[in-house]
């Protein structure tokens, strides 16, 4: 029962802290990272407040040394998806009832705990187990999960505000129910707070959730349920599960309660759960929401005006951080060869200065790609683009294993337009560049927007006004996320809400209002004060 009409604490971006030698933040951090790699947990899934431990053990190793255990994860089966799903259905009635209030409450309270007391754990975790360097971590398992957190309540109240006009003697209202049944998150491995926002979003607005990460972030996801506990989402609210993708989908997907998929991850999966979903839709009781961010094959177009160095330091921070695994990651550039050399010296220069390693030293700028399968790929196209005529090998190349999968970031340079780097989402460390005669610039902007079936992010850099606007007009469809004279990677919760259009996803941009609509059902109440007693309308009389 609620005796007030409250207000949220407004949201503001969490600071990001700086790790400078003698900070206290390294001190934390880094006493974190020593406990961590010194002790082996055994990880649980979590199903109705249960810890559920299997015999089917699975390695979690850091992807910079994968020989180090970290621990171990229990895999679960068939009969677990059908236990979370029982959980979810189980916890629903008295969450959805629960007060809007409490709920804002438990995720502005779970938005403290990884701003304070959880900080070093979660960021040492996604360090460990996903190999970031510390600013990486920061970023998106302190910073960017605390904002999804805090930014999505206040997004939830504004939500719950949006009424409508009465007529005299009637009150029209509004609710904004959950959905029926439960929403199933499905996350990647490249970001924490994607992990950590797929399930809180939906369960905010009163839904409950099965939750199936990536097997590679689940070292973090441990810690992110840690934190959903201890802030207090009741049992069965959340219900983290370790199935293989295709085996949870056999049985979610076939629920009649199946309400909604909220994903993350590449296209060819999210076309197939879509599918999956439509060929299913006589078995549900109603229309599942399908909200899904998926890949990219994100651009940089540089104009002849442009400034080099900061396209170079745009290319090289926007293609590199994270070894280039974010679905943002700049990974086609277009160079006016007026520019070329310069931007490519001001690269080379970057890169010389570059050290790749482990995340626990933190002089590394550059670490590990995830892990092998990952390694492989990348590495498939970085030997194949060393044979292939009209490839030039610009920076990097090297590619090794043996103690972490390390991949040397690689710059291309390609004389066809169409080559398959320029095309397809490579999630990783490489960088293809096509130089164009700065007179065609305006047929460089149509080759950008119809190279690739993606349209998530991309930047233009230029001085010249004219270009720019020219560049914002043709490009309009190209990115969901445009930037000018800015790396297309970086987006910031409440400043730059996130999401691409035609094969990068569904554009419900993650961390704004726009998401969480797509998670309630609204309800419209009309009371009458005093209702009519007779059928009667003055029409029908006559005179
Ligand atoms: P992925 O598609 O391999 O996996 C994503 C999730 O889907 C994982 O939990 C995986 O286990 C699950 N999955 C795979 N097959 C499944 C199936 N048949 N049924 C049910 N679940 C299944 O992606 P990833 O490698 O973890 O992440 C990288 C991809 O994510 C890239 O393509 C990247 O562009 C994209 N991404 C997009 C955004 C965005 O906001 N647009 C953000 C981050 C990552």
């Amino acid at each position: 029962m609620s005796f007030g009409i409250f207000q949220v604490p407004p949201p503001a971006n969490e600071p990001v802290k700086s790790y400078a030698p003698g900070s206290p933040e390294k001190q934390a951090l880094k006493a974190a990272i020593a406990d961590m790699r010194s002790r082996t947990v055994d990880i649980p899934m979590y199903i109705g407040g249960e810890k559920i431990y299997t015999d089917k053990k699975h390695r979690l190793a850091p992807p910079h040394d994968h020989r180090h255990t970290l621990g171990y994860f229990s895999v679960g089966d068939k009969g677990h998806v059908e236990q979370a799903i029982n959980a979810a259905l189980g916890a629903k009635e008295m969450w959805a009832a629960m007060p809007w209030e409490h709920r804002a409450a438990i995720f502005l309270k779970a938005a403290d705990l990884i701003a304070g007391p959880y900080r070093a754990k979660l960021n040492a975790a996604t360090m460990l187990g996903q190999s970031k360097n510390v600013f990486q971590a920061e970023i998106d398992s302190a910073c960017e999960i605390i904002d999804f957190l805090r930014f999505n309540v206040h997004f939830m109240q504004e939500i719950y505000r949006q009424q409508v006009a009465s007529a005299p003697g009637i009150w029209n209202r509004l609710e904004h129910r959950p959905l029926e049944g439960f929403i199933f998150a499905v996350t990647p491995f490249n970001f924490t707070a994607i992990a950590g926002n797929l399930p809180t979003a939906p369960a905010m607005m009163g839904n409950t959730i099965v939750w199936k990460p990536a097997f590679t972030q689940i070292y973090s996801a441990n810690v992110l349920m840690e934190v959903f506990r201890e802030a207090g989402v009741p049992d069965g609210v959340i219900n983290l599960i370790y199935v293989d993708g295709p085996e949870a989908g056999e049985v979610v997907f076939k629920h009649p309660d199946f309400a909604g998929l909220h994903f993350t991850g590449s296209t060819g999966v999210f076309r197939h759960l879509w599918q999956t979903i439509g060929n299913n839709l006589p078995i549900y009781k109603s229309y599942p929401r399908i909200v899904g961010e998926t890949g990219g094959k994100d651009f940089v177009v540089a104009h002849k005006s442009a400034d080099a160095k900061a396209v170079a330091t745009a290319l090289v921070r926007g293609a590199f951080e994270y070894q280039g695994q974010k679905c943002s990651a700049a990974s086609r550039a277009y160079i006016p060869s007026n520019l070329w050399e310069e931007v490519k010296n001001y690269m080379i220069a970057d890169l010389e200065s570059m050290r790749m390693g482990g995340t626990e030293d933190f002089r590394n700028f550059i670490n590990a790609v995830i892990d092998e399968k990952a390694f492989d790929k990348i590495a498939g196209y970085i030997e194949q683009a060393k044979k292939d005529a009209g490839v030039e090998l610009v920076w990097g190349g090297n590619c090794d294993k043996s103690v972490g999968y390390f991949i040397q970031p690689t710059i291309l340079k390609v004389e066809d337009n169409q080559y398959r780097t320029m095309v397809e989402e490579i999630f990783g460390p490489v960088l293809t560049v096509y130089v164009y005669q700065p007179e065609l610039f305006e047929e460089v902007l149509e080759l950008t927007d119809q190279t690739s079936p993606y349209a998530l992010t991309g930047s233009i850099f230029a001085q010249d006004r004219y270009a720019i606007e020219l560049a914002s007009r043709k490009l309009q469809n190209a990115a969901g996320n445009f930037y000018i004279n800015d790396k297309p990677t970086g987006a910031v919760v409440g400043q730059q809400p996130f999401g691409g259009a035609r094969a990068s996803g569904t554009n419900d941009k993650a961390g704004a209002i726009y998401n969480l609509l797509r998670w309630v059902s609204t309800r419209t109440i009309k009371e009458t004060f005093v209702p009519p007693t007779d059928y009667r309308y003055p029409f029908m009389a006559e005179e």
